[in-house]
């Protein structure tokens, strides 16, 4: 058997109902392992002491229910610092909510906590989920296990390093333009963002309002899958949630329709990254899966739409953190003063920037000429996507251009907002999309994962495990 804390999600429900180890083994496990790496990794801002009385319930239900019992009674998980845990701080690795405790539970966390699983921390993540690489926490950021010379990948980087560093069996993170699909390919592990609507928001710390939504980091499909099925669902907190069922339902055949748009892939990306997405191509059609050739013209404006309407939604967001009613606060000679040094002071860099930006592109005299412009982009790619999704069952690309890059490396903001192009697509439309291992290229003699990244339609989850797991036969994870 492999160690306890490798183990995935499926194999550990396994081994629980076998008797092979208990609950407490499988935490002491996991959470060992976090204090003994978070030093070097700086996965987790903060890592939980035992909650006896939760694992205690785990154990008892796996050995009174059995079969019955939720297979993630008992796994020990991740959550990201901007997902509420009632009584534990979330901070969203901002100075601004440092020492902000959360008062009631998200509700995917509720969901969690009722399927019996327990927490082992709250992992760190770019400030407010902004960035590609967790450079942008206020703690510091964390560390990829494959290459400490490299970033994990961000926003969600903490949550990716804890699943792949095996401190957690899988992890929750957000993601508004990529943050969980981007640390999931940089650090070899697979991250879903859900159809928006599929997972609720409730109790999640808001960035761009209108692209987030709550997705699993995981060690297998099979892995997210089950956190997903665990998550999603309608809910009265979040108006934004919608029925199963809404959108048709798809049909998964046999053998896939693979859209490629390979008029997207010719520049930009690293040739072994292309090539690496190139032999996974082959081998899915060498497996029975069809290749389709695609266009998606308007797919090159969606960055540039992507970056107008995040940070101006980030900019509404954040108003409400004026050093007034919560979070940090600095006192100046008068009211102007106070908010003014709040902010200043309580928000990183590339928070101010993109407030500034936001703000900009909302005021009167450009609202017309770059939201209003921007917001109409989302449905010329939706629309450039439902023909698309008339031919094939996914579209496919790298999941990011390049693999996990140098700390510092990009330091000027539009090279790292670059590295988000193909996974901004999926936010602005609220299509599903998912990154999956496919294998390794090599920098400076070590070997770095990189990730596939599959589009679906509305709704159509299980058409991105399908092709997942068909990634995964290939052998790749
Ligand atoms: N890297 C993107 C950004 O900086 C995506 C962030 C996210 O998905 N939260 O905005």
């Amino acid at each position: 058997m492999a160690k306890l804390n490798e183990m995935t999600i499926a194999e550990a429900a396994r081994a629980l109902r076998a008797r092979e180890c208990s609950v407490r083994e499988l935490w002491d496990a996991c959470v060992n392992e976090a204090h003994a790496r978070n030093k070097e990794l700086n996965a987790f801002l903060e890592i939980f002491d035992v909650d006896d009385g939760a694992l205690h319930g785990a154990q008892k239900r796996i050995d009174t229910e059995g079969a019955k019992a939720p297979l993630l009674c008992g796994i020990p998980l991740a959550l990201k610092d901007n997902i509420l845990l009632e009584g534990k701080v979330a901070s969203a690795a901002s100075k601004m909510l440092e020492h902000y405790r959360a008062t009631y539970d998200a509700t995917v966390v509720k969901k969690l906590k009722d399927a019996g699983a327990v927490f082992v921390g709250r992992t760190n993540m770019d400030e407010f989920a902004m960035g590609s690489s967790t450079e942008n926490s206020a703690f510091g950021p964390s560390v990829n296990p494959h290459d400490t010379e490299r970033v994990p990948g961000g926003s969600s980087g903490g949550s990716a390093v804890a699943v792949a560093a095996h401190l957690a069996l899988a992890a929750l993170g957000s993601d508004t333009g990529g943050s969980i699909r981007q640390p999931a390919a940089y650090t070899g592990i697979v991250g879903l963002k859900p159809t928006y609507g599929a997972v609720s928001r409730s109790g999640l710390i808001a960035m761009g309002s209108s692209l987030d939504q709550i997705g699993p980091l995981a060690a297998s499909v099979e892995d997210a899958r089950i956190l997903y099925e665990t998550i999603r669902g309608e809910d009265i907190m979040d108006s934004t949630t919608i029925p199963d069922n809404l959108y048709p339902m798809r049909a998964v055949s046999k053998s896939l329709r693979i859209g490629v748009p390979r008029h997207l892939l010719e520049e930009g990306i690293d040739a072994d990254v292309r090539a690496a997405f190139n032999a996974l191509l082959e081998e899915l059609a060498r497996a029975g899966h069809v290749l389709v050739d695609i266009k998606l013209p308007m797919s090159a404006h969606a960055l540039a739409a992507y970056y107008i309407i995040m940070p101006a939604e980030v900019s509404t967001n954040l108003a409400r953190l004026d050093g007034i009613r919560y979070g940090f606060a600095e006192r100046g000679e008068t009211l102007l003063d106070d908010y003014v040094l709040s902010r200043t002071k309580g928000f990183g860099e590339e928070t101010r920037r993109r407030i500034l930006l936001g703000t900009f592109v909302l005021s009167s005299g450009y609202i017309d000429a770059y939201y209003h412009r921007a917001d109409a982009m989302r449905a010329v790619l939706r629309r450039e996507y439902s023909v698309a999704f008339e031919k094939v069952d996914a579209v496919a690309f790298p999941t990011t251009p390049s693999p996990a890059f140098v700390f510092g490396e990009k330091s000027d903001p539009l090279s790292m907002y670059l590295g988000d192009i193909f996974t901004v697509t999926a936010n602005l439309t609220g299509m599903p999309a998912i990154s999956i291992p496919m294998g390794h290229v090599d920098r400076a003699g070590i070997s770095l994962p990189v990730g596939a990244h599959f589009t679906a339609p509305h709704q159509a989850e299980n058409i991105l495990f399908a092709i997942g797991s068909a990634v995964e036969k290939i052998g790749h994870v």
